[in-house]
């Protein structure tokens, strides 16, 4: 063939295939809403459960709670220190001050050595390495192995006696009625302080546990306690759970955390995660304006973080309040996709790796969605929007031996339909009615 011809022939293939594929897209967030919006809540504390939860339900939002496993009535794995006898470590404090070398396994230890009380000095040293002061960190993990020695703190009975309010038979209840679970770790450590084999225990256990008592499903999203962003914490838990509230690694997404003073708005990303942590000292009108404010942009994932809830749990809100701001984003979900974390990371991650093909036919044509992903764990449908003849009044779209009726909407850019396919669920037929 002359090379003339065959150049001919690709233009024009390209311009027949190029023609439709251009006028189908998946649409950014679901059903081609304007931002996402999920409600995440830490720690299982009960008034969650007892309080929040009805509420949702009601309104039919969809949350994701963040768990702490060992903490669970039923669990199989509670908190422990894996490594040396801790008389032996309690021995070298003695005459071996704290240090880089010996940090990690004395503050992995020092909540498990069967004393009350010394599970705060594991946490505050936590907090004061993440802001980099070393030596008070270390200072204050030698202080405490001191009282140790000289006996200064009571045994501790056994942890399991604890008070358990949530059972798995519970957290499988409110997973039937839409809600993700997720995890919080095994005993919600400061993960930047632990050893090794002490960061994949809390890890690694708590995924174990929900995959037995709740299925595979439910070991998408984690998130590190207090919010860490620690890089040596954050390289174990990505390789164990696909997604993480702390922070996820993908090139497309803008992450501002809770401390953040940016706006979403100002973020040049295809998406970008706007993390807010109600207290109790953040106002309602706040939080409304948080709503407001995503759904004024197109590329806004509000990621809203709660603790506590009437008087129980870390900054507890009022339900009442509660019952306002849920009503609020409900009553903004013309603009706001409505989903639990979980969904929304796949949604993003399906989409920025899917690919349409469209072929038509006279009066009708064939759509083909796919992805790269794992097919098992991405298994969300993707909205698409495809653009029709102007006489299509109603369509149908078949796939898998399931039919949808879509109604034709119409909008500067002429007639569309909105309609949801399954990815690598083999081609769908799109007809008139
Ligand atoms: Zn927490």
């Amino acid at each position: 063939m002359q090379p003339k011809r065959l150049f001919l022939s690709v233009c024009f293939l390209f311009s027949l295939f190029a023609g439709f594929s251009q006028e189908t897209e998946i649409t950014k967030w679901q059903d081609g809403k304007a931002a996402a919006i999920s409600l995440t809540f830490d720690d299982g504390s009960p008034n969650q459960f007892s309080v929040a939860l009805p509420l949702l339900n009601e309104l039919k939002i969809p949350a994701t709670f963040f768990i702490i496993t060992g903490e669970i009535e039923g669990s199989q794995y509670h908190g422990k220190f894996i490594g040396r006898p801790v008389e032996d470590i309690i021995k070298g404090t003695a005459d071996t001050p704290t240090n880089k070398q010996n940090f990690f396994e004395r503050a992995s230890a020092v909540g498990f050595l069967g004393y009350k009380g010394t599970l705060t000095y594991h946490t505050n040293a936590g907090t004061l390495f993440e802001q980099e002061k070393f030596d008070a960190a270390y200072k204050l993990i030698d202080s405490a192995y001191k009282k140790v020695r000289n006996g200064e703190f009571q045994r501790s009975g056994n942890a399991q006696d604890a008070d358990r309010h949530l059972t798995w038979d519970a957290v499988r209840k409110y997973a039937a009625q839409g809600h993700e679970f997720a995890s919080h770790t095994v005993t919600h450590p400061r993960l930047a302080v632990l050893t090794e084999p002490n960061m994949i225990y809390e890890l690694e256990k708590s995924k174990e546990e929900i995959r037995n008592k709740l299925g595979e499903k439910y070991t998408f999203s984690a998130e590190g306690p207090y919010g860490t962003e620690d890089e040596r914490a954050m390289s174990y838990a990505y390789k164990i759970y696909p997604a993480l509230r702390n922070r996820m690694p993908e090139e497309f997404l803008g992450e501002l955390n809770r401390a953040s003073k940016i706006q979403p708005g100002t973020v040049d990303k295809e998406y970008v995660q706007w993390q807010r942590g109600a207290v109790t000292t953040t106002s309602l009108p706040l939080m409304k304006s948080w709503i407001d404010t995503v759904v004024a942009h197109n590329n806004n994932w509000l990621v809203l973080v709660f603790h506590g809830v009437d008087g129980k749990g870390w900054e507890a809100l009022p339900g009442s309040l509660l019952k306002e701001y849920f009503g609020y984003i409900r009553k903004n979900d013309d603009r706001a996709w409505i989903a639990t974390f979980g969904d929304v990371a796949k949604y993003m991650r399906e989409r920025m790796n899917g690919d349409v093909k469209v072929k038509e036919s006279k009066n009708k044509f064939t759509v083909e969605l796919t992805h790269s992903l794992d097919k098992k764990m991405y298994d969300l449908p993707l909205t698409l929007k495809t653009v029709v003849p102007a006489n299509w009044k109603k369509v149908s779209v078949k796939q898998a031996g399931k039919t949808q009726t879509v109604p034709v909407t119409t909008d500067a850019s002429g007639n569309y339909i909105l309609y949801q396919l399954m990815p690598n669920k083999g081609t769908a037929e799109v007809s008139a009615l």
